[in-house]
């Protein structure tokens, strides 16, 4: 993987482990001259990971919403930053951009981003894989509830499998390399065209 889409916090939590967490991934991309597609932000999570990347002469793309470009938050220092219209679009190109996704802790703006990316792959609109960092197990209730939507009948059990889980960067990225998405297992037998 050459370039990674990276989720997280525009907040940094209250515990230090989140920030070390995105210092160690931003430490393993540079280590592994991987680039990092993020949502162009200096505040939070996302301000921390950019920052230790940019500051070792890693390459950072920072895809930003006019919405969000005007406000300070901003970062100015990335080595690409592309302005889109909408969020939809942003979503839209960072997809096109990247070869995986990884998300680290953060709150409802990295859970959408998180779901948009598992979304895409349950739909095999996408084959790349989706990554969560579980620093502290803070994703442990996110997959309580998925076992759940399982149990419940709203989520294929196989489709567990699109997101990889791990508490080690290294760990996570080695499966992200690793990882085959599954075979397409169903067939649209009708296309109704939607004209604008
Ligand atoms: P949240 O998890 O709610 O803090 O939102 C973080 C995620 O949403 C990031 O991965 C960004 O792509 C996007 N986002 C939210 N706030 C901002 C911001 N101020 N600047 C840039 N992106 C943001």
């Amino acid at each position: 993987m050459k370039k990674i889409a990276v989720f997280c916090g525009s907040s940094l939590g209250f515990d230090s482990a989140y920030k070390e967490a995105a210092i160690a991934l931003g430490n393993e991309f540079v280590k592994r001259d991987i680039a990092l597609v993020y949502g162009g932000g200096k505040i939070g999570m996302m301000g921390v990971l950019a920052e230790t990347i940019l500051s070792q002469g890693g390459k950072v793309i920072g895809v930003i919403p006019t919405l969000l470009e005007k406000k300070e938050v901003v970062n100015r220092d990335v080595t690409e930053l592309i302005v889109t219209k909408t969020m939809s679009e942003r979503k839209v190109i960072m997809s096109k951009l990247c070869d995986g996704y990884i998300s680290l802790s953060g709150g409802f703006g990295t859970l959408d981003e998180l779901f948009e990316g598992l979304t895409l792959s349950q739909l095999h609109i996408e084959q790349k894989p989706s990554g969560v960092l579980n620093t502290k197990g803070y994703f442990d209730y996110l997959l309580l509830q998925i076992d759940r939507m399982i149990t419940d009948g709203f989520v294929k059990p196989s489709n567990k499998e699109l997101l990889i889980v791990s508490d080690s960067v290294e760990d996570l990225l080695q499966k992200m390399d690793a990882y085959q998405a599954p075979e397409k297992t169903h067939v649209i037998n009708k296309v109704v065209k939607h004209d604008d």
